[in-house]
């Protein structure tokens, strides 16, 4: 109740949420004191969390921050909600997300803008924006979020929170809705790694209703927590490091790898040297894969349907004009392009080759070290409006964080301190962690100790 209604008074101005439903929480609370009361209560029970409105939770609507899905109420459940409810979390509500999680701001919602709560002038990131304004305003007390190239690590990075996206296959896809299916991964949102590896516990584990879903012993994230760091090798890829950087976020990225030199940990320069192809690789693949997977969206079955139309192509095309808003619509465009004839060989196919050198490059950079760290991203939270007009600045927030999705590695953004901005504003910077396969629960620990 808190909660709601901290979130009564603070969602009409920051917009975090975009579907709360009283009743509907209200009831998932009264059950999580039944459990407390019967002595059956886990780690997760009765505690308020917010959900990407990107997964599908019964009985919600569920949009996805766009007009095609404004009125679609999911009939089931996602796996990961399921295994939230199974836990006894209590869901606060959907939170607002850049249209189908396409964006670094959240400034791409049908359902507007979502503001910064550290200065509400700016962009909280995206685009799990909402999640990680709804986590810094403290509008729930942790979030999920998704990450195809960088949507949970930047906006925790922009909002002064810890955000983690898993390996690769570890959380189910199920229920969540598409975006570029190879990248995309749900992962935790919250005030501190104790809390995501609280969450990870809970949100990990093998799905069969999802196609590259890991078919993995259980792990407890936890186990690692308070374990000395002495020895820990850390790598610095220098290209991280290099032009584009903010001066501002590079000092506080230098002090937080001192801080680990006196943790005990022992830093070692890498190269990561086709990093700064990432970004066109993405943009070749993400929007080939969002191509294919938006296409379901035909007004037939569910989502936006035209309210007038001659022949059902006509039907077709006003419910998707209508539906999808300007960046969705690039996308698509893009995508279909890459993917047509004539244009497959040369675009689509050579992306996939550099993904694999991509990939390849952190193989060799994990022979040299443990973990890898660096700037999540190239600056502090900029000013709504102010790359709104341009999709490759915009596009470019990303530099650090796309490699990561495109080799299916776990990495993850804790909060390192603060850097002025232009106007002097002191503004969160987020320091990224990423780690070989599997290894988030020595990525967990390597950020506890340093929290
Ligand atoms: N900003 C990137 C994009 O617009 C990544 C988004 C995401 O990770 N969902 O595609």
């Amino acid at each position: 109740q808190e909660y709601l209604n901290r979130i009564a008074r603070l969602n009409p101005e920051i917009n975090a949420y975009i579907t709360v439903d009283t009743e509907l929480s209200l009831a998932q609370a009264r059950a999580a004191d039944q459990r407390i009361a019967n002595g059956d209560a886990g780690p997760l029970t009765g505690i308020p969390i917010a959900q990407k409105d990107i997964f599908c939770a019964k009985g919600w609507k569920t949009t996805c921050g766009s007009k095609m899905l404004e009125t679609f109420i999911a009939p089931y459940d996602a796996g990961i909600v399921e295994h939230f409810n199974a836990a006894g979390a209590v869901n606060l509500g959907k939170t607002n997300m850049d249209e189908f999680a396409m964006g670094s701001s959240n400034e791409t919602s049908y359902f507007g803008k979502v503001q910064n709560p550290w200065d509400r002038t700016r962009v909280p990131g995206g685009s799990s924006g909402g999640s990680a304004a709804a986590v810094a305003a403290r509008l729930c007390a942790a979030a999920t979020g998704t990450d195809t190239g960088g949507s949970i690590r930047q906006p925790a990075s922009l909002c002064g929170l810890s955000g983690l996206k898993p390996t690769y296959g570890l959380t189910s896809r199920y229920g969540m809705i598409a975006f570029a299916s190879s990248l995309d991964q749900a992962g935790p949102m919250a005030h501190s790694c104790e809390d995501m590896a609280i969450m990870m516990n809970a949100m990990t584990g093998f799905d069969q209703r999802d196609s590259t879903s890991l078919q993995r012993e259980k792990e407890d994230y936890t186990r690692d927590l308070g374990k000395p760091l002495a020895g820990l090798r850390v790598g610095l890829p220098k290209e991280y490091f290099a032009e584009g950087l903010d001066a501002g976020v590079a000092k506080v990225i230098e002090a937080a790898v001192d801080e680990y030199r006196k943790l005990g940990a022992e830093i070692v320069e890498i190269s990561l040297p086709n990093t700064m192809l990432s970004i066109p690789v993405y943009y070749v693949l993400a929007p080939a894969e969002a191509s294919s997977n938006l296409s379901r969206y035909d007004g037939v079955r569910f989502g936006h349907r035209a309210a007038e139309y001659d022949d059902l192509m006509d039907m077709y095309c006003k419910s998707r004009a209508e539906g999808f808003g300007a960046e969705v619509k690039r996308r698509i465009l893009i995508g279909t392009y890459v993917l047509s004839a004539g244009y497959y060989d040369a675009y689509y196919l050579k992306a996939q080759q550099i993904r694999r050198l991509i990939a390849e490059d952190f193989a060799k950079a994990f022979e040299q070290c443990d973990l890898i760290l660096g700037p999540t991203a190239p600056s502090t939270a900029f000013k709504a409006g102010e790359k709104a007009d341009d999709p490759v600045s915009m596009y470019l927030q990303d530099i650090y964080t796309i490699a990561v999705n495109l080799a299916g590695l776990p990495g993850m953004s804790i909060p390192a301190g603060f850097a002025p901005a232009a106007d002097g504003k002191e503004l969160p910077v987020g320091l990224q962690v990423i780690g070989n396969y599997f290894d988030e629960a020595r990525m967990l620990n390597a950020g506890h100790a340093y929290q």
